[in-house]
């Protein structure tokens, strides 16, 4: 078993933290989530480096890269804010996966090389009013017609709604009933009927775009399907890639937080000493090293599992799960350490304790996985419904 990145990986790291410097990230971060405005300006900066698609198939604009070294990029940028790493999430780890692995030819030539310049940006759109767990009971639905499909319904709580130039949605095809009706298509900012309502007001990830999405009879185009339905469980399987995205980004920001406490307990003077020195305080920096080690071990191993293709479902779980508990831990703790100048805005630590507590409702929540590990632990599917 080798631990070790590779060159290339230790490279890419570097190149990022100058970069965080340079551009002065510690700042942006503050601004975006003061404003609430997303930085689209890094999109070009991104594209130049590379950042953008680097997992994507290398014949539509890709560069084939690994998965691993998607979310150590994401992990990297996500210390300083998630919303300085979603560009690198959405286009390596995002939706945009389920068209490079599953959809058409002429649905990757006309999206990838896009998203990979930073020209386009895909939301996926599963979530109902009525369906978030329990996806399967999704109300979506899309009535075959002649060349199109006719789509009608809803969704919540989609991440870049308003803002993605296309968005894979989840919907049912007719009336088959439960997860065999269930496929996805996708559809384009702009096209007749697909609106969208106002912007959501979350406590963090401040300056994400997130709106419902409304379908009032939008004429889907045929050649826009890229999941039919009965091949629902490949969505869920690409599904887990974005799960690792996620708990990347819960590495990232646990690992600003154990950044910042430790530089401040190393100055902060109380009773006449550094508080650092008392053991208390080393205690909880070396707890929240040691969980944020344990995660960061269970996400490359979901992420290395799956090099350019798919995690196992079990280990992006696993890694989701302990890393979106381990982040709500460790910058709590962080919080904790910086006494009174934690809960104040002029220190991150409580904008990452806001941020932290989004990833284990997002992408599946915190008691969904634990029921997929048990599950596979016993070897038998646990109906809900029953
Ligand atoms: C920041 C953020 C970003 C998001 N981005 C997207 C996006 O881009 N696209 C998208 O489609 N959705 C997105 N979502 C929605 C998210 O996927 C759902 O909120 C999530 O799946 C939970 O669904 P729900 O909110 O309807 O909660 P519910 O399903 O109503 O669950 C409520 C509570 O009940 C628990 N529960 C439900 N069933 C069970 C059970 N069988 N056993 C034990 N406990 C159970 C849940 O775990 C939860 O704690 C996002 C959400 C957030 C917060």
């Amino acid at each position: 078993m080798d631990f070790n990145l590779t060159k290339e990986q230790l490279m890419l790291i570097d190149s990022l933290r100058d970069m965080g410097k340079r551009e002065n990230f510690a700042e942006l971060a503050a601004k975006v989530d003061a404003t609430g405005e997303f930085p689209h300006h890094l999109m070009p900066k991104y594209a130049e480096m590379g950042l953008l698609g680097m997992t994507l198939s290398p014949e539509n604009g890709g560069v084939g890269e690994s998965s691993l070294t998607a979310i150590i990029a994401i992990e990297e940028l996500a210390k300083f804010s998630p919303m300085i790493a979603a560009p690198v999430f959405e286009s390596n780890v995002g939706p945009v996966r389920v068209i490079d692995m599953f959809g058409t030819d002429a649905q990757k030539k006309s999206i990838l090389p896009k998203v990979c310049k930073g020209e386009a940006s895909v939301s996926v759109c599963m979530t109902e009013p009525e369906a978030g767990s329990d996806l399967t009971s999704l109300s979506t639905v899309a009535q075959e017609k002649d060349d199109f499909f006719l789509l009608n319904g809803k969704k919540c709580f989609i991440t870049g709604g308003g803002a993605a130039s296309h968005y894979l949605v989840y919907t049912r095809f007719g009336d088959i009933k439960g997860y065999k009706g269930i496929g996805a298509l996708i559809l384009e900012k702009g096209m007749k009927g697909f609106t969208f309502g106002k912007q959501e007001e979350f406590m963090g990830l401040r300056g994400m775009p997130s709106c419902d999405l409304y379908f009032d009879n939008v004429e889907v185009p045929r050649e826009n399907l890229v999941i039919k339905a009965g091949d629902f469980g490949n969505l869920m399987l690409t599904f887990d890639i974005e799960r690792c995205g996620n708990a990347a980004m819960c590495l990232g920001t646990a690992g600003g937080a154990l950044d910042a406490a430790k530089a401040y307990a190393a100055k902060r003077m109380a009773f006449g000493r550094p508080i650092c020195e008392f053991q208390d305080v080393q205690f909880a920096i070396a707890d929240m090293a040691m969980k944020l080690d344990a995660a960061r071990l269970l996400v490359y191993r979901a992420a290395c599992g799956a090099g350019q293709g798919l995690p196992s479902i079990y280990e992006a779980s696993m890694g989701k799960c302990y890393a979106n508990e381990m982040v709500r831990e460790v910058t709590d703790k962080a919080m904790q350490i910086f006494g009174g100048y934690g809960y104040s805005k002029e220190y991150p630590i409580e904008r990452m304790l806001r941020d932290a507590r989004a990833w284990g409702v997002a992408g599946g929540t915190l008691q969904m996985l634990r029921i997929t590990m048990a599950s596979m632990i016993f070897g038998r599917r646990f109906d809900q419904r029953k």
